[in-house]
């Protein structure tokens, strides 16, 4: 990755705004456990930094997926991984299906709000009974008329509490489950919508997330995205860039944990030698540290392939693999070196700990993207050398 000065400066915007308008605020919104979603977008959206990459015509800065990679990584410099969450939402999961397959008449009324700050979105994908196995989801849109009546329920579903609209795949026919998939923008006002209270979360506190249901909530077809059935498709592309931002995301994060540590160990002394003294600390440290820079060396690669137009479904999934499981292990360790401090629900370890643990689940699980990987390398067993 080349950066320039524009990306560069991009970097600097982002990372004062971190500072001035998320960082002072984030302990008190984790034990809120939520944000002023609006206000907080709207001051993004001022700024542009809501539409990057996306289309002038519609108030982005029409700039390529590089800038959304600097974004993202500097958003890691947040001291809670909740409030990042839910703009990646807004930026990257619930609005690149709009930004590339919707009409005209989507993009004025939901993707221009949505830069702009006036809209906050989310993402419609998993439901009780289907998080890994999204071809297996059973929310269906029926054809009435000239709308859509759709009957259902999605399940942990980020800012979906105060969201405008929802980018929502469901069941729009009866086919092959890969086949049979819609993406729908559907207005969160809509009569039929209902919400289970707050769901309790391990980490992620700052971030709401609830299961949203829908009863006969009706909705024209012209706010389907792109083509009907097309849906399962888009979505699988949309988590690309989902997955590339997850890992981007997490860089910084982990850095910010292992310089934190750092920090405590030089201060803190035991048998009267500061902690850092141990080589066992000293150089477990420069091992995470060295596995940050891989991590950064693969995402910054996806991303470049990205931006030239080519198909990175292996290198994201890798990238969000690696993301996940290097998360786990650098605050596991370093959380190890607060000790007892480290147990504390406010220690920054503590809660690097909790909100890393959902980049191994979320957007698709570890074992998912194994799987991708696998499909692609050609090594994953047909359904003939299955044992089932
Ligand atoms: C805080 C939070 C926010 C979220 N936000 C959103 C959102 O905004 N929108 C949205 O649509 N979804 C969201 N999700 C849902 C998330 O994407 C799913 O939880 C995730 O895809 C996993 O699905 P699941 O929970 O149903 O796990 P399951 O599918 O039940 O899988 C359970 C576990 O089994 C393993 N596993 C699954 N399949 C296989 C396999 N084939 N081989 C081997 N092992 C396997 C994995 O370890 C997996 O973690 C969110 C989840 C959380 C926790």
């Amino acid at each position: 990755m080349k950066f320039t000065a524009e990306h560069e400066a991009l970097r600097k915007t982002v990372r004062d705004f971190v500072q001035k308008e998320i960082n002072p605020h984030c302990d008190e919104w984790e034990e809120a456990g939520q944000f002023p979603i609006h206000e907080l977008f709207k001051k993004m959206g001022d700024l542009g930094l809501l539409g990057i990459q996306k289309p002038e015509e519609y108030g982005g800065m029409g700039l390529d997926y590089s800038y959304n990679l600097v974004a993202a990584e500097e958003l890691g410099m947040a001291h809670c991984g909740g409030v990042p969450l839910a703009i990646g939402v807004q930026t990257d999961m619930c609005t690149p299906a709009i930004s590339r397959f919707g009409s005209d008449e989507l993009k004025r009324t939901f993707l221009a709000p949505a830069i702009a700050g006036d809209m906050v979105g989310c993402i419609g994908v998993s439901e009780v009974g289907a998080g890994s196995d999204v071809a297996g989801l059973k929310t269906n849109a029926k054809k009435d008329g000239d709308d859509y009546i759709i009957n259902g329920s999605k399940m942990w579903i980020t800012n979906s509490p105060q969201a405008d609209f929802i980018c929502l795949l469901a069941n729009t026919s009866d086919d092959k489950p890969h086949k049979n998939k819609s993406l729908i923008v559907v207005p969160m006002n809509s009569p039929g919508i209902t919400f289970s209270p707050h769901l309790n979360k391990l980490g992620m506190r700052s971030s709401e997330t609830a299961q949203i249901f829908f009863d006969d909530v009706r909705v024209p077809q012209r706010y389907r995205i792109g083509a009907e059935a097309t849906g399962f498709m888009m979505q699988m592309l949309q988590f690309q860039e989902e997955r590339l931002w997850g890992a981007a995301n997490v860089i910084k994060a982990l850095e910010n944990c292992i310089d934190q540590t750092i920090e405590y160990c030089r201060e803190r002394k035991t048998f009267g030698t500061p902690l850092i003294d141990n080589q066992v600390i000293h150089f477990r440290l420069a091992e995470l540290q060295t596995e940050v820079e891989a991590l950064r060396a693969l995402t910054y690669q996806a991303c470049e392939l990205h931006v030239e137009g080519k198909d990175v479904t292996k290198l994201a999934s890798m990238a969000k693999l690696k993301a996940g499981r290097l998360g786990r292990e650098v605050t596991d360790s370093c959380l190890q070196y607060w000790g007892g401090n480290g147990f504390m629900w406010d220690n920054p370890a503590s809660r690097a700990f909790r909100d890393v643990r959902l980049v191994s689940i979320g957007g698709g699980a570890d074992e998912i993207m194994l799987g991708i990987i696998c499909k692609l390398m050609g090594t994953l067993p047909g359904k003939r050398k299955s044992r089932t």
